[in-house]
């Protein structure tokens, strides 16, 4: 059948001389003569095994395989491969095909490999054996995997006709490479087959073994053999460089197999641990000469194996049963009570949400790797596997997609969390895994935090034992906080990296700096684990959908505020009735123009965390948090009301002039605000059309975070990285000293005053390009030196040098463009700062003032500077210390406020003026005063402009006052943090008295404010003071708002119109009336008014009273007033004057209109003129400056005599609601009774 051409023959030598030499070297014992035999043994035995595939193609060698050394794999063979000499190609393809669409096979060499199975590693002194197996040669040894191990191959030479050999991957520390061995290998020598023993052995069946176990102390046992049916095999446990593993046999026949009759044998001789992978559930077998012995926690007795013990399967032809003697038979067969721990027992059930899992056995294919360092993978496309509670070992290097694994006694969970809602299959030590199958797929590219980290999760689970849950959970949020950090901020080493006592690894930290949240499971007892009846271990019991918070990225973060944002945006809700059916539709417009809302961490299910490294924007000047996905501008505070001063915070450092670290430090809080401000532009032309979202033409969202830095937790960012590389390129500076560090020059200034940050005009210094150049991006800062220039000596500063005759004016004028806006942020009047510069010092006086600086001299003269200085890119602050600021020097650290008398004057218009307060509202409005020019029908361009009212805060001041602050373009949009609720310090803000009167003020380039703190969560106002109203009159600054009880004593006017929205102009008929035709609108609003007079024994006052607070006064229902209101639509007005009170009521039968003789009536009748709950506002603003009307004489008439008396202005008010009083029915009772 041979086709042997001489062609053929010739190459067929070819190949014989390379097999032999090949053999020879590799194969045969070293040092001993060429065994002929062996050569032959081996030639015939691949021939075998080629012959036995069907399409050899008449050659009768595998002319095309080539034989490989051990040693040749693991240099040369640098990519996974596998062989098989057996296969056909149709053989082979069927199994690629299996491999699954990707192409993702193995690819297949032409290798024989051949070396004999032994479970000796080469470190042979050290006698330590792990159960792993070998494949050995002449030069050198491999691991390797099997599926089914028979004992009697140990030691033996043999061809493997079917293998794949997977090349240590690029993080495997171990740098060993393995093979995985298909099938039976092929002995090259026959195996002798062992015939049995000649005498059949007596053996001890589970049920008397384990009554022999109880009984011991009244009997000596001896060295026993014992048979049964493997039950149950538990992990390989190795602990200090020990294994032991258990096995329970049970009785043959499954009538028999009960609890009782089970026995539990410990095998810990290292050289039996090989027995692990031989051991199958199912099978029979027979353990020779075993002990009884007390397992280490000293809880248990067990049978235990002997160094000459023996495993062999069980032939029922060869054991017989051993018979006990008579005292044994009539001593109590109870089955063995459970060995019990008391201490496991009572940490059951303390928890309400505790399931139990269900243990069974499973057969499954991985199909998916989750995260291989935390031994998590995907199981047929559904389950979940977690092998974290086993120690897997060397299997992990097996686990793949397409392999195939018996698992024994696993614990499947459900709803557990933390990864979905997948179920969850976990493996205590208990239970066992049994490898069924190998991968056909190459090993895929896993990505970085599958790879690191495996020492940590281990470390999460034997150290801090945590549940299954909580594992999860931590191995997910480790993979949230790692893609939000690395590789850019941090390596995933360094965040991955184990903790050692008193160095907590930096990912532990941010996972949960509170180690309450890992609440542990249970203590772990390795032998209670897997030995104990019934059964305990971490897994057992678990609570459900545990998941204390999560990480979500800042783009999320982002996302969902912008979702919300939206999500929560309700026309109707910012505008409810009754009050927005009477405004007009730009009124309407501009309320809804501007609107906030902050989400709280809580109302995230689960709760979230927020996790970024603090920076300063050198683009925009804000501080912002950061990771991967994105930046979020964000507002960081001190409980007491200080702003983030530290510049060490975003720790900008340099090395020759060169940034070498951005980004100082990790922010993780639990308690922030997310801040959201919605602007909208829309032309809603009345309430009724609120619902339709038509109307709305734009709207964006700004978010960002607010958050104290005392509810954070702040993390310096690790730079080893980064340290060595500088380092390292410059080999002549020691490490531990870097010279450039100890050269540098500083200057402690105190900062009085900053400006606003906005885009400035620098004039070009002389000689630079004519054009002009773009606004830059800039702020000043004013100051004064506190010392002259000092010099770094070692980690300290020189004394400051002796300030010369030019320098005695200590002011300076401090430039801040460019990338040093990034201080903006950082820098707050009040405070001592060091300016630094780094590195050795060219000019002798660096911080010298600017003979040709950039910019021009006028603001230096309005300042009254004389030094003046642009800050450098490379030059950093510090903040300064307590230590360093010269004792003489009194420093004021509060902040410079203007007094009440000059904020709330007319003798300085136009100043500046610094105050605190808190911002009450904020509004989208039309630019104050002067400024404002629309042109019609280009309403559209008209600039917008915000518009702040704010309480202020004055010491001695009991009712603030109240004030509005416009911003305006350039200022806009306005910084973050100034929210309804906030304090906010503002400095220099221009003063304006407006043309009624009203004191205003303006942001304008001098402008600096600080947030000094957030808005409450909860917004509840103290309830309004009650009070007469002579009190408005003694009181300096009176409240500006207040209930009264006072009585109605007449009405002086009462107004209804129906207005057009646009235009304002009346609707009679409901129709626009102007001429012009300039106006579309076909929408009329109602809008209506009454002045009364009130009294309430003390002093009167008149109360205006608008729109639905016209039928409180008149007491009228909704519906009643609906009526009126529609009357008053077809003429478009009604108007009511009253003569003034105590002269004679009007005669009613000048009115012939049904409307106004029922509203003169009404008005006249005691359903008004009655007693009143009133809460009022003064009409006349606390900004305003127009002189107080002084008490005036007024004649009175007393029987015969005129009485001439000093009589108070009459006080006047803005009804803000009317109630009746509140015993009205008790009064009438008391009234009727008479
Ligand atoms: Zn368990
Ligand atoms: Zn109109």
């Amino acid at each position: 059948m041979a086709a042997s051409g001489p062609q053929s023959s010739a190459s067929e030598q070819a190949w014989l001389e390379a097999a032999k030499t090949f053999i020879q070297q590799t194969l045969c014992p070293s040092g001993k003569e060429p065994n002929n035999q062996l050569t032959q043994s081996v030639i015939d035995c691949v021939k075998m095994i080629w012959l036995t595939k069907g399409e050899n193609q008449g050659f009768i060698l595998p002319l095309s395989y080539s034989f490989v050394s051990v040693q040749t794999l693991k240099t040369h063979q640098h990519l996974p491969c596998c062989s098989h000499l057996s296969w056909s190609s149709n053989v082979y393809q069927a199994w690629v095909q299996r491999a699954g669409p990707n192409g993702n096979a193995l690819p297949r060499e032409e290798l024989l490999l051949l070396g004999t199975l032994t479970d000796l590693s080469e470190d042979l002194e050290q006698e330590y054996r792990s159960g792993n197996l070998y494949v050995k040669d002449n030069t050198g040894i491999l691991d390797c995997e099997l599926i089914d191990l028979d004992l009697s191959w140990l030691g033996h030479l043999f061809l493997f006709p079917s293998w794949s050999y997977l090349p240590p991957a690029k993080w495997n520390s171990s740098g060993k490479g393995h093979l995985e061995l298909w099938g039976a290998p092929v002995p090259v020598f026959p195996l002798t087959i062992n015939p049995g023993p000649l005498t059949p052995i007596s053996v001890l069946y589970p049920e008397k073994a384990s009554l022999l176990l109880r009984l011991r102390k009244k009997h000596k046992v001896s060295e026993s053999n014992l048979a049964g049916k493997l039950v149950r095999l538990s992990a390989l446990v190795i602990s200090q460089n020990k294994g032991y593993f258990i096995l329970t046999l049970g009785e043959l026949s499954p009538a028999d197999s009960q609890v009782g009759s089970q026995v539990s044998i410990i095998v810990q001789i290292p050289a039996q641990m090989v027995w692990h992978r031989v051991l199958r559930p199912g099978r029979s077998y027979v353990l020779t000469r075993l002990r009884i012995t007390k397992t280490r926690s000293h809880h248990y007795y067990i049978w235990t194996t002997i160094p000459s013990s023996d495993l062999m399967l069980l032939r029922p032809d060869c054991v017989q049963e051993l018979e006990l003697e008579r005292w044994f038979l009539e001593a109590d067969l109870r089955p063995l009570p459970p060995p019990t721990l008391t201490e496991s027992q009572d940490r059951m059930g303390q928890e309400d949400l505790v399931r139990d899992s269900r243990v069974l056995h499973y057969s499954g294919t991985v199909t998916d790797v989750l995260n291989e360092s935390a031994c998590l993978y995907i199981l047929d496309g559904q389950l979940i596997l977690c092998l974290a509670y086993q120690q897997i070992h060397d299997l992990r290097r097996v686990i793949r997609p397409g392999v195939c694994l018996e698992l024994r006694d696993v614990h499947l969970l459900q709803s557990v969390g933390g990864r979905g809602s997948r179920p969850v299959l976990a493996l205590c030590l208990h239970g066992t895994i049994l490898l069924r199958g190998f991968s056909h797929q190459k090993p895929e590219t896993l990505s970085p935090f599958q790879i690191h980290g495996a020492s940590l999760y281990e470390q999460l689970v034997w150290e801090y034992q945590l549940g299954l849950p909580l594992y999860l959970w931590a191995t997910k949020a480790l993979e949230e906080l790692a893609c939000k950090l690395c590789p850019h901020v941090l390596r995933y080493h360094q965040f991955l990296k184990h903790s050692s006592p008193g160095k907590p690894s930096l990912g532990l930290q941010l996972l949960a700096p509170f180690p309450a949240v890992l609440k542990t499971a249970c203590i772990r007892h390795a032998h209670s684990e897997i030995l104990e009846e019934p059964h305990h271990c971490p897994l057992q019991k678990y609570a459900q959908k545990q998941i204390p918070y999560t990480f979500p990225t800042l783009f999320t973060l982002a996302k969902e505020g912008q979702r919300r944002a939206w999500a929560t945006f309700d026309p109707k809700a910012l505008l409810p009735l009754p009050e927005a059916a009477y405004l007009t539709s730009s009124q309407l417009n501009r309320h809804l123009g501007w609107s906030w809302l902050s989400v709280l961490p809580s109302t995230f299910q689960p709760a979230q965390v927020l996790l970024g490294v603090l920076v300063a924007s050198s683009h925009k000047g804000y501080l912002q948090l950061r990771d991967l996905t994105a930046s979020l501008p964000c507002l960081p505070l001190t409980k007491n009301s200080q702003p983030l001063a530290d510049p060490r915070l975003i720790g900008v450092k340099f090395r020759d002039g060169k940034i070498v670290m951005l980004g100082g430090c990790l922010v993780r809080a639990e308690k922030f605000q997310l801040v959201i401000e919605r602007e909208v532009r829309s032309n809603f032309p009345s309430w009724k059309e609120l619902g339709m979202a038509d109307f709305i033409q734009k709207k964006q969202a700004r978010v960002y975070i607010q958050f104290f830095l005392s509810d954070a937790l702040i993390l310096p960012v690790p730079r080893p990285s980064i340290d060595s590389v500088i380092l390292s390129s410059s080999p002549q500076s020691d490490p531990s000293c870097p010279e450039e560090s100890h050269l540098g020059q500083s200057r402690l200034f105190l900062l009085s005053h900053k400006e606003a940050l906005m885009k400035r005009n620098f004039c070009a210094p002389s000689g630079a390009s004519s054009e002009l150049p773009d606004p830059t991006l800039s702020f000043h800062v004013s100051g004064s030196w506190l010392c002259g220039t000092q010099r770094k000596e070692g980690s300290g500063w020189g004394p400051p040098e002796p300030l010369g005759v030019e320098n005695k004016d200590q002011k300076v004028f401090l430039i801040f463009l460019g990338p040093s806006v990034r201080w903006f942020a950082l820098l707050h009047p009040g405070k001592v700062y060091r300016l630094v510069a780094p590195g050795p010092s060219q000019t002798p006086v660096l911080f010298k003032a600017e003979s040709s600086s950039g910019t021009s001299q006028r603001p230096l003269e309005l300042a009254g500077c004389v030094s003046c200085l642009t800050i450098q890119d490379e030059w950093t602050l510090e903040l300064g210390r307590s230590q360093d600021i010269p004792d003489v020097l009194e420093i004021s650290r509060a902040l410079p406020e203007s007094s009440l008398t000059h904020l709330l004057s007319d003798n300085f218009p136009d100043s500046l003026v610094s105050f605190s307060a808190e911002i009450l509202s904020r509004r989208i409005c039309e630019p104050p005063l002067a400024r404002r020019r629309i042109q019609p029908g280009n309403a559209g361009t008209v600039k917008a402009c915000v518009k702040l009212t704010v309480a202020l805060e004055m010491a001695d001041c009991e009712f603030p006052p109240h004030l509005d602050i416009y911003i305006e373009d350039p200022h806009l949009p306005p910084p973050i943090g100034l929210l309804p609720g906030a304090r906010v310090y503002f400095s220099q803000l221009e003063k304006k008295i407006s043309r009624s009167n009203n004191v205003y003020c303006c942001f304008r380039s001098s402008t600096s404010m600080q947030v000094l703190s957030f808005p409450l969560e909860s917004t509840i106002r103290d309830p309004l003071p009650h009070i007469y109203l002579a009190e408005l009159l003694q009181r300096g600054w009176a409240p500006l708002q207040a209930t009264t009880s006072c009585h109605v004593v007449f009405v002086f006017s009462l107004q209804i119109l129906w207005v057009c929205t646009y235009c304002t102009s009346i609707c009679p008929q409901g129709r626009c009336s102007r001429q012009d035709l300039t106006c579309p609108a076909q929408v009329a609003i109602s809008q209506a008014s009454i002045r009364l007079l009130v009294e309430d024994g003390t002093a009167e006052a008149t109360v205006t009273c608008r729109n639905h607070l016209v039928a409180a006064a008149l007491g009228l229902g909704p519906s009643e007033w609906t009526s009126v209101l529609e009357y008053a639509r077809g003429p478009g007005k009604v108007a009511l004057q009253f003569r003034g009170p105590g002269a004679q009521p009007e005669s009613p039968g000048k009115i012939h209109e049904p409307l106004a003789l029922f509203l003169w009536t009404l008005c006249t009748s005691p359903s008004v003129i009655r007693p009143i709950m009133l809460s009022f506002e003064l009409e006349r603003r606390s900004s305003d400056v127009t002189p107080l009307e002084p008490s005036r004489l007024q004649q009175f008439q007393s029987g015969e005599f005129p009485l001439l008396t000093r009589v108070n202005p009459r006080l006047r008010l803005v009804c803000l609601s009317i109630q009746e009083p509140e015993h009205p029915s008790s009064l009438e009772a008391f009234a009727s009774s008479f």
